[in-house]
């Protein structure tokens, strides 16, 4: 076995035991790089000197691999577009530094889907990414590089971003458990935005118990992120101990009971969830979310209108790739994003510039806030309630690679994973079997989800440890 088949708190207690060095531990996550990357494909770019650096100057820390959009000073940071191909960052994101500081070293850049847009890394312009359980198989996305690193056994533990299910689904996809923190959790600064309202950074590990760790390091207040509250962070890890699902409040939503398009298998997995909780000791109880079936609607109005704002700094000046065609400030603009976004990118982008023009702005951006508004009362409601709330990760396990082609059906992915999104609380998925297999299938892993109310990321925790343990 490879030391970076670790997780994070193994591979501390082997560091504090004296049983290997930081530096051995980067070197494996380097082995495993050169040997496996060649048909896994999570890692986008390593600088290996930087990494080993990095361990000698910091005995005792941990590498983690970091998705492609968050800084690292010094290293590329890409978005796996061309458009920000060359570009490397001048300064660390706050994640970084708050990770560095806890122990941890940056070791690695993992592949995504161009600037996060995505649910399979098919959409990043600079790799591809395969599912470590399937090669024919996606690792789901847009952290799909991160997911395939973990799951593969290439990395220790890995960063990743979720706005709509980006940690979520790869995580289900890959067997590992992520985490989506509440919105305002974890700081942004450095990590290149998305969509503002919704993007949140998180870790994506081997067990419960490591995403803790992980989440402690980067959670918290910053100055520099004015969406960040001061709110104290709790120890995630201490709130682990004596985890228990005996008198929790497990809620399943009567909205999910016959939603089509769901694979048997996932159902057959997740209703198995819902009696190991059952079991475990928890009380069932049904949840309604009415207002999530229009969660996809709303989101694809919200997500592309801030994409379609914030990627107007990719204009060929201030960073990256630069159109060698153009004549004038005008066709510098257009031919530079023309050439350096890939199609999602671009259908995103002209989606949010229609939803936002004048005109439109009340039919489709106004209204969105507002029925996103009803969503967020939804899940207020229902954690009046219960404790989490219970659902699927995504509707299926790992799709072949090229096997969804058309748009609708990829966002489609993100079912289960948008509504909590535009309600800024808390989600979990956790590894909760594998689909039985089949002449056409594989046995495949399937991750269910653990919704918890805003800022409950301690309790969040404690049940998704509990789950695991059950
Ligand atoms: N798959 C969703 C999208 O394409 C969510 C992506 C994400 O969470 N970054 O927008």
């Amino acid at each position: 076995m490879r030391l970076c088949e670790l997780g994070i708190a193994a591979a501390r207690a082997g560091l504090a035991k004296g049983e290997f060095s930081s530096r051995e531990l980067v070197q494996s996550v380097i082995d495993s790089w050169r040997e496996k990357n060649g048909s896994v494909g999570a890692y986008l770019t390593f600088d290996e000197e930087q990494a080993l650096a990095l361990a000698d100057a910091n005995p005792g820390a941990v590498p983690i691999a970091v998705k492609d959009l968050i800084n690292v000073k010094g290293q590329p940071c890409t978005c796996a577009s061309k458009i920000l191909q060359g570009y490397v960052s001048p300064y660390d994101a706050t994640v970084i530094a708050r990770m560095k500081a806890a122990g941890f070293i940056p070791a690695g850049r993992v592949n995504m889907d161009e600037f996060a847009m995505g649910s399979s890394t098919e959409n990043s312009a600079l790799g591809v990414t395969r599912n470590p359980y399937d090669l024919e198989r996606v690792p789901g996305g847009s952290s799909g590089g991160s997911a395939a690193a973990v799951g593969a056994g290439m990395c220790v533990a890995a960063l990743g971003t979720d706005t709509g299910g980006s940690i979520r689904q790869p995580a289900s996809f890959c067997n590992c458990v992520g985490v989506k923190p509440s919105y305002g959790r974890v700081s942004r600064y450095g990590v290149t935005a998305f969509a503002s309202s919704l993007d949140q950074v998180g870790p994506l590990a081997k067990n419960v118990e490591d995403a803790a760790i992980l989440l402690g390091a980067i959670a918290g207040h910053d100055e520099m992120d004015g969406t960040t509250p001061d709110v104290p962070v709790p120890d995630y890890a201490a709130a682990l101990e004596g985890a228990t699902l005996k008198g929790r409040r497990i809620g399943v939503v009567r909205e999910y009971r016959d939603i089509a398009g769901l694979d048997p298998e996932v159902k057959r997995i997740a209703d198995e969830a819902v009696a190991r909780c059952a079991a475990a000791g928890a009380e069932i109880v049904e949840v309604s979310l009415p207002h999530a079936e229009y969660a996809m609607a709303v989101y694809y109005i919200i997500a592309p209108a801030e994409a379609s704002a914030n990627l107007a700094r990719f204009d060929g000046v201030r960073y990256g790739h630069r159109s060698q065609r153009s004549q004038d400030v005008f066709t510098l603009y257009t031919r530079s994003r023309a050439e350096g976004f890939g199609p999602e990118v671009k259908r995103r982008i002209i989606m949010g510039t229609y939803v936002l023009s004048s005109g439109y702005y009340d039919a489709y951006y106004a209204r969105a806030q507002k029925v996103r508004t009803l969503i967020r009362r939804d899940f207020e409601e229902a954690f009046a309630s219960v404790d989490a709330i219970l659902t699927p990760c995504a509707p299926t396990p790992a799709f072949k690679a090229g096997e969804v082609l058309d748009p609708l059906t990829m966002y489609l992915n993100d079912l289960f994973t948008i509504p909590s999104s535009l309600a800024g609380v808390c989600a979990s998925a956790v590894p909760a079997g594998f689909t039985a297999a089949t002449p056409q299938r594989p046995a495949l892993p399937v991750g269910v989800q653990f919704i918890c109310g805003s800022f409950e990321e301690a309790k969040l925790f404690s049940i998704s440890k509990a789950f695991e343990a059950s």
